[in-house]
Formats: structure tokens, sequence, C-alpha cells
């Protein structure tokens, strides 16, 4: 019997180093492409138009490309073990690829899918793709998962150099359909993109382009003239939000349309063709902060309570305020301080926000406003284009303190002196509050201090055209610092 794969396509929208459809391609004589709509996810209010336009964007080249291989993309709509049991019924197909995923939600979705079509008598193939090292692969000297970051990095460091696998290749043989029957499967057309994705959304989709901006990004095959902070100036431009000096790789990795692998491997290759040690550095900054991301994949595995529940337990009963109109303030960007509103405007127009304003604007509502963080966790859940569980989870759980290696409680950011320092000349407020465009750098994190007569002159009103401070930092800590002695003593 001809052996026939479905390769179920879920965070993995690419066809270059793909761990599952590559196996898939190379045991089996057809490989068939598979994605499933479903609606769980995609008619929740609560999805982001920006994020599923990135999507259905990724999908329409992934579609093309195996359309130029001879194959096909298979889209369907509805239950994941509904659907396949349909497609492996009309295909006559006897085997199931898909790569791993690690979320509550699809976790228990992929066991029921694997144990249903085990039943039906389906082989059902899974693979590790969408990070560099998986549930227990890393653990600590006593077999238990690391809760540290920073020895969780340096064994990865160490497991990687003997452990990454080279580039997974297709065998595109398998992907071309010869047979009519198959070549006429019922397939949905491709979605509409939202509207709002195209108008305000900054990146475009797909593969190719994934792929174009993390060679530039890692200068590793252009020769391009040097004009934007790539990774060799990572070190020094990453903390700076007017210089766009990170990658924006973030959503390409989230839709696995670029490979987590691929992304190390350039790294290295940046690494050795550096000429300078701050070259190096940036280098080493940024697979820093990528394993960052593995780190949190492997908590949420491994303490799955984590999505619901702060990781420190003496932080679960911590007195949160309930205040409605400081949430809303600061989910519209008009809490007073120009750092923390610049970013949620940014994120509120192009669904991205620089990871040092995350950082400040997650500070800022769970200490200086003392909102649970599960609030905020949702507000970005509902907002960013790269949304990703484990890494929205323990960078919100880091910043509340409430986390497995977080921010020392008593480490409160003044939102004033982060404007100051990650901000200097203020562009970045500029950009993102324009009712504050005018205002000299000396007051641009302070416009409540700037001196009547420069109000006047700027045609600027503080307290009416933008908002005084809705909190007064030093109080807000007090209280914070209290509140989170007393969790702390139980
Ligand atoms: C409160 C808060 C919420 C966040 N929510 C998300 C989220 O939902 N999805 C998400 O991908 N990142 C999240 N991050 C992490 C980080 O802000 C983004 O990964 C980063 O800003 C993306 O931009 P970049 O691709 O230019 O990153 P770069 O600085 O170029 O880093 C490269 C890649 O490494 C990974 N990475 C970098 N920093 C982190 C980090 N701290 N944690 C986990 N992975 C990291 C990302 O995949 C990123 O694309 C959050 C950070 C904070 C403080």
């Amino acid at each position: 019997m001809p052996s026939i794969a479905i390769h179920w396509f879920r965070r993995d929208l690419r066809l270059h180093d793909n761990t599952a459809l590559a196996l898939a391609t190379q045991n089996c004589e057809q490989v068939i492409g598979l994605f499933i709509l479903d609606p769980t996810l995609l008619d929740n209010p609560k999805t982001c138009p920006a994020r599923v336009g990135f999507m259905y964007s990724s999908l329409a080249e992934l579609a093309s490309s195996l359309a130029d291989r001879g194959g096909r993309l298979i889209i369907r709509r509805g239950k994941p073990v509904e659907e396949l049991r349909k497609v492996f019924r009309e295909t006559g197909a006897n085997r199931l690829y898909f790569n791993r995923d690690y979320t509550t939600f699809a976790r228990k979705r992929d066991e029921r899918v694997e144990s249903e079509l085990t039943k039906d008598g389906i082989e059902v193939v899974t693979c590790k793709d969408l990070v560099i090292f998986e549930k227990e692969e890393i653990l600590n000297g006593s077999q238990a998962p690391y809760r540290i970051y920073g020895s969780y990095k340096r064994r990865w460091l160490i497991e990687v150099g003997r452990n990454l696998p080279p580039e997974q290749r297709l065998r595109t043989g398998s992907l071309k359909i010869e047979n009519n029957d198959l070549k006429k499967l019922k397939s949905l057309d491709m979605p509409r993109i939202p509207g709002d994705f195209e108008r305000t959304y900054f990146m475009p989709a797909g593969e190719k382009t994934g792929l174009k901006r993390l060679e530039e990004w890692a200068q590793t095959k252009t020769a391009k003239p040097k004009k934007e902070p790539d990774i060799l100036d990572y070190a020094a431009s990453r903390d700076l939000p007017a210089q766009d000096g990170t990658s924006q790789l973030s959503v390409w990795l989230r839709f696995g349309v670029v490979s987590p692998r691929q992304c190390y491997r350039v790294a290295l290759d940046a690494r050795e063709q550096a000429g300078h040690k701050d070259e190096r550095e940036g280098c080493d900054t940024w697979v820093s902060e990528f394993i960052w991301r593995d780190f949190f994949y492997q908590l949420t595995w491994n303490f799955p309570f984590v999505a619901t529940e702060s990781f420190q337990p003496k932080f679960r009963k911590l007195a949160w305020e309930t205040n409605n109109k400081l949430f809303k303030a600061w989910c519209e960007g008009q809490t007073g301080f120009p750092i923390v509103d610049a970013g949620m405007r940014q994120l509120n127009s192009i669904y991205w926000m620089h990871n040092r304003v995350r950082m400040i604007t997650a500070g800022f509502l769970a200490k200086d406003l003392l909102l649970d963080w599960r609030l905020g966790e949702r507000y970005f859940w509902e907002k960013l284009v790269d949304y990703d569980q484990p890494a929205n989870n323990g960078n919100w759980q880091w910043a509340a303190s409430t986390g497995a290696d977080s921010q020392p409680y008593f480490q409160i950011f003044n939102p004033t002196a982060q404007g100051k320092k990650f901000d200097p000349t203020g562009d970045y407020v500029r950009r993102w509050v324009p009712e504050l465009a005018k205002v000299p750098a000396k007051y641009i994190h302070s416009p409540e201090k700037m001196p009547a007569e420069i109000q006047k002159e700027l045609g600027l009103v503080i307290g009416k055209d933008y908002p005084l401070p809705i909190v007064n930092h030093t109080e807000a800590q007090e209280r914070t610092l209290q509140a989170y002695r007393a969790a702390s003593r139980g």
C-alpha cells in the first residue's frame, strides 16, 4: 500500500527547515498539506485581526509555494479531530505528521487528535520544531526543570553545541500530486485578510519576506549597505525604542514562518564573521534573549498552572486593586506618563511594541497601578501580533515579580526615569504621542512640569490636551511594597 501522509500545518507555516514536513516527505510516497481553521480560535472576539491577517497572508504564500511544486494545501474549517477524519477518509492517507506545540490548549487538542486517529489505524508522527529544546530536554543536576534563567541558559548553550540538528530538507518529489482524485480534493478558498491588518500593520507576512528579514538582520548572505541597526549592533541598540534596534522577527517565529534553528544558525554565522568584540557581543546578547523563548516554553510545559496562576505561591493572594478607570487609561495610553502612553499607543496602532517598553508598561500596570498582571496579560493577548502564550505569560510574571525567575518585587521601575534613560531625546514618545511632538526634550518625560508659558506657546495644556499623571509614583511605590510584603508574610 502506498504511504500517503497528511502534514498538518499549525505553527510552522513554511517549507524550509520544517522538521515534521521534511520527515514526511522523506518517509512517504505522497504528502498533502492541510491547514484547519479552528473556530475556537478564530471566532474568539479577543483574537487580534493583525494576527489573523498575518496568518492568512503567510498561508496564502505557503499554498502557492506548494502549488509551485505540484502539491496542495487543503484548507478546512472545523474541529481538528473531525476535519482530520474527513480528510483521511477522502484521501486514503495512512499517516499524520505534525510539529508539537506546548500550551495547555494545544496539548489537550493534540492528545485527543493522537488518541482518536490512532484508534482509526492512522500512524501519528510528531516532531519537535517550534523550539530548540522542549519539555524535559534540559534538566538541572537533580533532574528537575530549571526555574532560574541564568542556569538554564548555561546548560542550553552546552546542549545546543552538541544537539543542533542540521537543516531539514524536503524531498520535493513526494509533494507533487499526480493522482486525479487527490488533485480534486475539496478545499476552502483562502480566507479574506481582515482589512485592519493591511491598513495598520507594518510588517509584510510570508516565508520569503521572513527569510529575507532574517538574512538582513544577521547580514550573512547579503552585503547590504549598513543603514538599519542589525544583530552586530544589538547589544547597544536593543534597549532604545526610537531606533528599532531589534530584529522584529517575533511574529515570524510565532507562526513558524521562520525556523528557530535557522535563527540560531544565522546568529552563529554572524558571530563568526564579526570583526569586533562589540559585534560578537551583539550576537551573544541576541542569542541570550532568544533563549528566554525556550525557557518560557519549558516552564509552560513543566508547570502548566502558570497559565492562570502566579508561579510563586506566596503572591497568589496578593491584594490587587480593582479600578476600571485606571485600567482603561493604561489600555488607551492616557496615563500621563509619556513612555507608558507611547508604548500602549504603539501597541494599539501597529499591534507590536518594543521589548523595553513592554517591560515598562507591564511594570507600570502591576506596580504603579497595582492591577492584577493577568489583566495586562489578557490585553496584550488581544492586541499583540506576535502574541505567544508562554512568552507573554512568562514576561508578565517577570514584570509583576510573581514568576519563576522574575524581577525582585522591590524593584519598581520609575516610568519617568525609564523614559529619560531609554528614550533620551524623546523621539519615541514624539512618534507615538503626537500631542507632545513639540515638547522640548527637557520636559518630554514629565510634561506636567512644563511651565505655563511654554504650554501656552505650544498651544498645549497639560491636564486638558494631555493627561496629568494618573498616579503619584512615589506614593504608588510605597503602597505596592506594602502589598507585596503583606503577601510574602502570608
Ligand atoms: C510584558 C511582555 C510581554 C511579552 N509578550 C510577548 C509575546 O506575546 N510574544 C513574544 O514573542 N514575545 C513577547 N515578549 C518578549 C519580547 O518583548 C518580544 O519577543 C520582542 O519584543 C519581539 O521583538 P523582536 O523580534 O524584535 O525581538 P529581538 O530582541 O530581536 O529578539 C529575538 C527573538 O527572541 C525572542 N525573545 C526576545 N526576548 C524575549 C523575551 N523576553 N521572552 C521571550 N522571547 C524573547 C523572540 O522570539 C524574539 O523575536 C514580551 C515581553 C514583555 C515584557
